[in-house]
């Protein structure tokens, strides 16, 4: 048994296409998680486009079903959406999930959004079935993998999502301002003291193998963006090392970050890994293309 995981989108609040993100990639939000018996896609930025081609031409005209799940319905987490072509085949199935039973809300916004004010194609036409289904409150499983959720830091409400299969575990947690929730923030600015973060996020997070964490900000940048919704990148260290968690993804980059600009952004958050003591933590950027199977 194993998890593999794709990302396919990188960047946060809008595309940025262009020389100088060519290696990190310009796509927003897309993460594939797929298991023996479960393909998961967590949110519906830009990425979803290239993901979808590659569904299809793997597919080959054989059913396929996935389950999407989205953090929240901000426009780079759902633009790529109409621009997935699996939906327009008969031969798709693709569940898209609420919290609870009856919540539809991420359902009609996909469907919402593609009204004739802003696209051609209407959510009617489309030749795949898309269902809405739920989480059951916030843990169900699906296929042969545990699905968990749980409410984070954003204006508006963003969702993570745990995905467990056996002993393996991928958390994936954007819009994430994890500064707002420093339990001892008088320390926060001080290099070498832990930032405590609330427990509940801490044991939702514990033992991952993988954590895809929003860190779009370096530490000059945040201080400008107190309230945006993201977090400092450092920060994200924090959270790995108090649970846990053995590979940590960068994500989400803000779009005036070059390649060279998030590449600094990741020395910074090793170096942070390694002053805290963690060591045995791998941290690295997410980056367009990247494949990962633990
Ligand atoms: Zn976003």
């Amino acid at each position: 048994m194993s998890m593999f995981v794709k990302f396919w989108g990188v960047r946060g609040s809008i595309p940025t296409p262009g020389p100088s993100t060519r290696r990190y990639g310009g796509n927003t939000s897309c993460v594939e998680v797929r298991t023996p018996e479960a393909h998961f896609i967590c949110d519906a930025g830009s990425g979803m486009r290239e993901l979808g081609l590659a569904l299809s031409r793997t597919a080959n005209g054989k059913p396929l079903t996935s389950h999407l799940m989205l953090s929240h319905a901000h426009w780079d987490h759902i633009q790529g959406f109409p621009f997935f072509g699996p939906v327009y085949s008969p031969t798709t199935t693709l569940r898209v999930y609420g919290t609870d039973p009856g919540d539809d809300r991420f359902f009609r916004l996909l469907s919402g959004q593609m009204g004739s004010d802003y696209f051609p194609v209407q959510f009617s036409d489309l030749a795949g079935r898309v269902v809405s289904d739920h989480l059951n409150g916030g843990c169900r499983v699906v296929g042969d993998t545990e699905v968990s959720v749980l409410p984070v830091c954003h204006p508006g409400g963003s969702l993570s999502y745990r995905f467990r299969l056996g002993d393996r575990m991928v958390v994936y947690s954007t819009d994430n301002e994890l500064d707002l929730l420093i339990e001892n923030p008088e320390d926060a600015h001080r290099p070498e003291v832990l930032r405590r973060l609330p427990e509940d996020l801490v044991s939702f997070v514990r033992g991952a193998d993988l954590l895809i964490a929003d860190g779009q900000y370096t530490d000059v940048e945040y201080p400008n963006r107190v309230n945006w919704g993201h977090s400092r990148a450092s920060t994200c260290i924090d959270l790995a090392l108090a649970a846990g968690v053995k590979q940590v993804a960068i994500f989400h980059h803000d779009p005036m970050q070059s390649d060279a600009d998030v590449e600094a952004k990741i020395q910074g958050c090793r170096r942070r890994a390694a002053l805290l003591q963690g060591s045995a933590l791998s941290v690295f950027g997410a980056r367009e293309g990247v494949e990962l199977r633990f």
